[in-house]
């Protein structure tokens, strides 16, 4: 009896595709090209689960050793499928592989026996496939960027060939998908200034496991990490890029020991693969800037971490400093904020939505080193104000960043885009649900 039950209500489940094309929701975090994508799809993969449906994500399969099919809730799991060499292949050298990716996802739809009435894309190559499936198949198609190509070429010298491509595959997923969501009103000004004024966008921000990021003791934290409580400790967290900024941040390290070489700074910089990874090249230049301004002993290559190790480190942080170029959202510094660890971030992007400067944090404008000095001496030197920060930042992720909230708004956005083509009797109608076995 309980056994039928749970195979109705299984089969009642509306399965939806997310598709993600290089952000692999399975894999080690922060590592190479893994960051908040891979981040966003996997949380909201699985909240969506919570909430009712049956959650497949697709990604491409970058490493042969890894396993095809990912469970990661009894709901929601992650499908890599054959698109190119199973290795590491950068983000600028996927999309010639995105035909073979949209033959293995119908060649696993006819294999299982459903076809996904509703597809999430994230990242430009990804709308690619979303658009082809909208076309052939009448998929509901919702897209997030997570990065735009309008804005990142903007101050780019020497554009990749595919550049063209993407510009025009962006324009199209915004001009064709049921919806675009934009995850802070920045992003949908740049998508209206920069890509099309026709499509329709709304804004969903990104969000944080508020039940892993959230205030703990300050003093146990440090314990644990072995830091002194005299320590002041300047936290990055992220991918080792150069349009992360980590430069900009080093070197205000270096102007803050210049000023007081006494004072007890400890830079934390957690993030990237082991070398020889590609991102090895931006962290080998990172530890020759340190050098050049003899910082080695106060500065510390953590690595990467973990969600389930990352809290302490915001914990122990006195100010975590996000210097990106440029971002369209910017999880670390909800996480940061989560945390109740006061936030210093460039004046772009999301950061400007998530991070309220002088309540949570403050913002400085990209690549200045002075700016970032002063801001960050700032939060180091007044210690009623930054208490003041640590609870106006937490409060505000709490009240706003949620993964539960976020996926309840998406969640809400399905199904009025997939009740609006029940509506248009002229939409190919996509068989929904799982065939009975
Ligand atoms: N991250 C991690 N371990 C690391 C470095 C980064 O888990 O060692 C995670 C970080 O916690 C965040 C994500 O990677 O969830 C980075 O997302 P963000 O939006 O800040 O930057 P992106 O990588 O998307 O540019």
């Amino acid at each position: 009896m309980s056994q039928s039950l749970f195979s109705n209500r299984y089969k009642r489940r509306q399965s939806i595709a997310l598709i993600s094309d290089h952000g692999d929701p399975a894999a080690d975090i922060g590592r190479e090209e893994a960051g908040g994508q891979n981040v966003y799809v996997r949380q909201v993969g699985e909240a969506l689960a919570r909430l009712g449906w049956q959650v497949d994500m697709f990604t491409r399969k970058s490493n042969a050793d890894d396993p095809t099919i990912v469970q990661h809730t009894p709901h929601c799991r992650t499908i890599r499928l054959k698109a190119g060499p199973e290795e590491f292949v950068s983000r600028d050298e996927i999309f010639q592989y995105m035909p073979e990716f949209l033959a293995s996802f119908k060649a696993f739809q006819t294999k299982e026996g459903v076809i996904y009435p509703l597809v999430h894309s994230n990242y430009w190559m990804s709308a690619w496939v979303g658009l082809q499936l909208k076309a052939s198949q009448g998929a509901q198609l919702i897209h997030t960027y997570h990065s735009l190509g309008a804005v990142k070429y903007q101050s780019v010298l020497t554009q990749p060939d595919i550049v063209t491509t993407r510009l025009l595959v962006e324009q199209a997923a915004l001009e064709q998908s049921d919806c675009v969501v934009a995850t802070s009103p920045q992003e949908m000004e740049h998508l209206r200034s920069l890509v099309s004024t026709e499509g329709t966008i709304e804004i969903i921000p990104c969000g944080t496991d508020t039940s892993n990021f959230k205030r703990i003791s300050r003093s146990q934290a440090r314990g644990k990490l072995d830091i002194s409580l005299r320590d002041q400790v300047i936290l990055y967290v992220g991918r080792f890029d150069p349009r992360k900024g980590i430069e900009t941040l080093v070197r205000a390290v270096g102007k803050l020991r210049a000023d007081d070489p006494e004072a007890p700074l400890r830079l934390m910089i957690v993030g990237g693969s082991e070398p020889g990874q590609s991102d090895g090249l931006e962290r080998v230049r990172i530890e020759g800037i340190v050098e050049e301004l003899g910082i080695q002993d106060c500065t510390v290559f953590a690595g990467r971490v973990g969600h389930d190790q990352l809290p302490l480190f915001y914990t122990a942080a006195d100010v975590c400093v996000i210097p990106s170029h440029y971002e369209p959202f910017g999880l670390v510094a909800i996480e940061a904020m989560a945390c109740g660890t006061p936030v210093v971030a460039s004046d772009v992007g999301g950061l400007k939505f998530t991070v309220i400067p002088e309540e949570t944090g403050l913002l400085v404008p990209a690549q200045d080193v002075s700016g970032f000095a002063g801001a960050i001496d700032r939060l180091l030197s007044d210690s009623l104000w930054t208490q003041k920060v640590r609870r106006k930042a937490a409060l505000r992720v709490q009240e706003n960043f949620s993964w539960e909230g976020v996926a309840i708004q998406l969640s809400d956005l399905y199904r009025r885009s997939l009740a609006q083509s029940i509506a248009q009797p002229e939409v190919v109608q996509a068989a929904a649900y799982r065939k009975a076995s």
